[in-house]
């Protein structure tokens, strides 16, 4: 929060390899290195695009690569199939804000949240929506709010249903439209395939 000066290095795994040597050094790309004395924030969109269109192409044609051990070129096709950040990088990467009341991006406006007036913090609570139906700690109500619960967990949504026809513009005067807790329609989007990921 005190630093002056803000660094997002933006890093590739190969995943296609055993999982022994996808976390090394060698097989993890630095793509971007994001430098400013403030953090991209949604803006994060404008260094990505770069990096969206080459994998656009990785997708669509392909590059020609040689194969050393085969001794012959290949055409390699590569995809991204899913980010890896922190839950406040989630925000700028999803394009929905995970702050506030509806923080979380799977629940959406039935996220769970009391605010606490003394400590000023909004808290997440009734996590046991997500227990399996008959679970003992349902009917469980001196062990938690008083309540017992009876919800279910809440079923998936189109995610793309909700920025696909937003007018998403970015820089220093933004005007971009909010919806809810969506903040813009992200660039991971125009990948031909994001939409069709689970994560
Ligand atoms: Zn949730």
């Amino acid at each position: 929060m005190s630093s002056r000066h803000s660094t997002w290095p933006v890093l590739l795994c190969i995943y296609n390899l055993p999982p022994w040597l996808c976390m090394k050094r060698k097989y993890i790309m630095m793509s971007l290195l994001i430098q400013g004395p403030k953090q991209p924030g949604n803006d994060i969109d404008v260094y990505l695009s770069p990096l969206i269109d080459d994998m656009k192409t990785l997708w669509n044609t392909g590059v020609d690569v040689y194969d050393a051990y085969k001794k012959e070129n290949f055409k390699m096709r590569a995809m991204i199939f899913c980010t890896i950040s922190d839950f406040p990088a989630y925000a700028n990467l999803s394009g929905y804000s995970t702050k506030g009341k509806q923080a979380c991006p799977v629940c959406e406006d039935e996220t769970n949240s009391i605010y606490l007036k003394n400590s000023k913090k909004t808290v997440y609570m009734g996590h046991r929506r997500f227990l399996p139906p008959n679970h003992r700690y349902r009917k469980n109500t001196k062990e938690f709010d008083g309540k017992s619960e009876l919800r279910r967990v809440r079923r998936g949504f189109d995610a793309f249903s909700r920025v696909q026809n937003m007018n998403t513009i970015l820089g220093k005067r933004s005007r971009t439209e909010i919806r809810g807790n969506w903040r813009k329609r992200s660039i991971f989007w125009d990948l031909p395939y994001w939409k069709c990921l689970e994560v």
